[in-house]
């Protein structure tokens, strides 16, 4: 099994951790032997491959991206979230003021009471149906600053499957490589 060994002088005992990528990363005392080490990952081998098979049933896409490969994201995905905004905000009669891409890790959008819409960069490797479902929600939050069931009813207003899209949309993860 492949793993990363990160060392620090003030730990004292080993600990492992499993990415949402799937990597091994063991923290280990400052003079732990590698035969010590590998002993132990040995040990923690069955909760590894538990934590890395719940990652991969829990993700569809795992995806790190590069600062350079961001920049470019955001680029190309500016012009489509407007395209959608436009679109969508014609149709529910709503009045945008602004829509920005943001490095958003955490979230995938926001709305602000005043109009001003975010989206992330990561949207740009997502299908353009969860795009669309991104676009309804944020929208929706122009009408329901909220997540009740009034939001969500909007929300399959102008989306009717708006479940699978954003079940779809939960599969993915996108981050920056640190
Ligand atoms: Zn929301």
């Amino acid at each position: 099994m492949e793993y990363k060994v990160i060392r620090h002088h003030r730990r004292k005992r080993l600990a492992v951790t499993v990415t949402p990528m799937g990597e091994v990363i063991v923290k280990a005392p400052l003079y732990a032997s590698e035969g010590y080490i590998e002993k132990f990952i040995i040990s923690q081998e069955k909760w590894i491959k538990e934590q890395q098979k719940y990652y991969e049933d829990a993700y569809h896409h795992r995806i790190l991206v590069s600062q350079e490969e961001k920049a470019a994201m955001k680029k190309q995905l500016l012009p489509q979230m407007q395209e959608l905004v436009d679109r969508y905000a014609a149709m529910m009669g709503a009045e945008i003021k602004s829509v920005k891409i943001t490095s958003a890790e955490k979230r995938w959008g926001s709305c602000g009471k005043d109009g001003a819409i975010c989206f992330s960069y990561r949207l740009a490797l997502v299908s353009q149906r969860c795009r669309e479902y991104l676009v309804v929600h944020e929208l929706c939050h122009l009408k329901q600053f909220n997540h009740s069931k009034e939001f969500y009813s909007l929300v399959e207003q102008y989306m009717p499957h708006y479940r699978e899209a954003e079940k779809e949309l939960n599969g993915y993860y996108i981050h920056l490589r640190q």
